[in-house]
């Protein structure tokens, strides 16, 4: 990487073992708009075992099913967690998706009772339910400061519930959330995003990657995110994603 031109490193946690829907189209995204944003970008996988977990900027953890989960929870909390504990508290941006989502709480709770132990960077568990919640969902989130849509696909069974310590990410406007019950979705705490939207998230919303990347370069640089791209094609996609959710509930 050149000396002279900003940099940020994304850390890609087990990308073989946790890419449901195409997560991985999350990482592409981030990569694609920093250097769009005239930034040199490096992505480094993180799988099971000993990794060297400094120095990164953004933090990505993908969906799984209940296997792929209970193959990472260990090395997550005992290996990794430590280090990723610090790095979100240090400000970090870390976005988590589904199966990731869930093993950042504190705890889930699989159909068959078995428990598998958290990370517990998010203050929220999960236990499964008895129906699958499917669909597409489209949200209200408040985190950039003013109110802005987001659109996915969720598919789980694991119903998850909040905390004091946890912000949700969004309000439900059409489909399930954490648990089909209190019209919340995913969880925030400083940097950190829990949600359960798969789709890929990032290339339809592309305000939420422009948001990690300022929380990345902010916390780097001590400066914020001052180029704008052209998001008219992304939009698009945005906005035929709401429209197909609300000729579907009419
Ligand atoms: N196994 C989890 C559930 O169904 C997560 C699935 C996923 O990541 N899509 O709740």
């Amino acid at each position: 990487m050149s000396p002279t031109r900003k940099n940020l490193v994304i850390c890609h946690l087990y990308p073989e073992l946790m890419n449901m829907y195409g997560d991985r189209g999350n990482v592409i995204a981030l990569a694609r708009r920093i250097a769009w944003h005239g930034m040199e970008c490096r992505v480094e996988g993180a799988s099971i075992g000993a990794v060297d977990m400094a120095g990164f900027d953004i933090v990505f953890l993908g969906g799984g099913q209940d296997r792929e989960q209970k193959q990472i929870c260990v090395d997550l909390k005992d290996a990794k967690g430590g280090r990723l504990r610090d790095a979100v508290e240090a400000g970090v941006p870390f976005l988590a998706i589904c199966g990731g989502y869930q093993l950042l709480g504190k705890h889930y709770r699989t159909a068959s009772g078995q428990v598998m132990d958290g990370v517990g960077i998010l203050d929220c568990w999960t236990d499964a339910g008895e129906t699958r919640l499917i669909g597409n969902v489209v949200l209200e989130s408040r985190i950039s400061g003013s109110p802005r849509t987001v659109v996915g696909f969720e598919n789980h069974s694991g119903k998850t519930f909040l905390g004091e310590m946890a912000e949700p990410f969004g309000r439900v406007l059409n489909g399930f959330g954490n648990n089909g019950e209190d019209r919340l979705e995913g969880a925030v705490y400083k940097n950190t995003i829990g949600t359960y939207l798969h789709g890929s998230l990032l290339p339809k919303n592309p305000w939420l990657a422009d948001w990690l990347i300022d929380r990345a370069l902010q916390r780097k640089y001590g400066e914020q995110l001052s180029s704008r791209l052209d998001d008219s094609i992304e939009n698009m996609a945005h906005e035929a994603a709401i429209k197909r959710v609300s000729r579907r509930t009419v």
